[in-house]
């Protein structure tokens, strides 16, 4: 049975994306049958993995009832990783969903044909709270929180867990978290620490141990439409992506 894992965090420029990508790649590299779904209207997952980002079908059509998530599915240049991709008309899921009945089911039961297709499916979110990353939320068994290594990090985070709780209860009682990211890690930079010793000191044992170090070939891997992992399977930020996949792999 596959794992779905949702990366969710309501702000945007946290590292959702390039966490969803990167870690599906390194899955897929490891030798794993992988998916993202790329769930966010603005496409970024779409596009830093080679796809067009007003393609069809897409998640959309799929929401929408009018593909099935199989037929939606593409090829990358990643061997045994597969896309979902997100088109722009996916804004409009967030007014049309809550207008539905049983709309925050409607991701799951999409995917349900398909996910034990893969050993793991990533669900790479808006940068909202809204119907769509409650879909993924309701989709998911587990989910990944990126934490930029920002002042400010903090901020936000209580509520995300609290979101997370109310779906727990009411909506799906396997979700849990994974664990939480500490992304764009400035080493040389007292403020990166100091953050990195707040969060883990907030939340002990939920963050992982790597951290993702911000990384010139990480932040320009997506304009070549890749995976740092094969822009550059040498640089800081791959070594880091492997290392946070195995982490993933080992929670369980
Ligand atoms: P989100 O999906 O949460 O909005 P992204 O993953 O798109 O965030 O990241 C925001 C920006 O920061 C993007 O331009 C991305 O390329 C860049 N970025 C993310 N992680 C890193 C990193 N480790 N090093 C350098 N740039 C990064
Ligand atoms: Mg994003």
């Amino acid at each position: 049975m596959g794992t779905v894992y949702a990366i969710a965090n309501q702000k945007g420029g946290v590292g959702k994306t390039t966490t969803a990508v990167n870690v599906a790649a390194c899955i897929a590299e490891a030798g794993y049958p992988t998916l993202l779904v790329d769930i966010d209207p603005q496409a970024n997952a779409t596009v830093g993995l080679g796809a067009p980002k007003d393609g069809h079908p897409s998640i959309y059509d799929v929401l929408s009832g009018e593909a099935d998530a199989a037929s939606a599915l593409r090829d990358t240049e990643i061997d045994r990783l597969r896309l979902l991709p997100a088109h722009p008309d996916l804004a409009g899921a967030n007014v049309e969903l809550p207008r539905q009945p049983g709309s925050e089911q409607l991701l799951r039961q999409a995917l349900a044909p398909i996910r034990d297709r893969f050993a793991y499916t990533l669900l790479d979110c808006p940068p909202s709270l809204g119907p769509l990353t409650v879909n993924a939320l309701v989709a998911a068994d587990r989910v990944i929180v990126p934490v930029q290594t920002e002042y400010f990090a903090l901020e936000g985070l209580a509520g995300l867990l609290d979101t997370l709780s109310l779906v727990q209860r009411e909506l799906n009682p396997r979700l849990t978290v994974a664990g939480m990211i500490l992304t764009m890690h400035d080493g040389r930079t007292r403020l990166a620490r100091d953050v990195e010793r707040e969060v883990r000191e907030h939340f002990p044992s939920l963050v992982f141990e790597t951290v993702i170090p911000r990384n010139v070939r990480v932040g320009e891997a997506p304009s070549f439409g890749r995976p740092v992992i094969h822009h550059d399977p040498h640089c800081a930020g791959s070594d880091a992506y492997f290392e946070l996949a195995k982490e993933v792999a080992a929670r369980g």
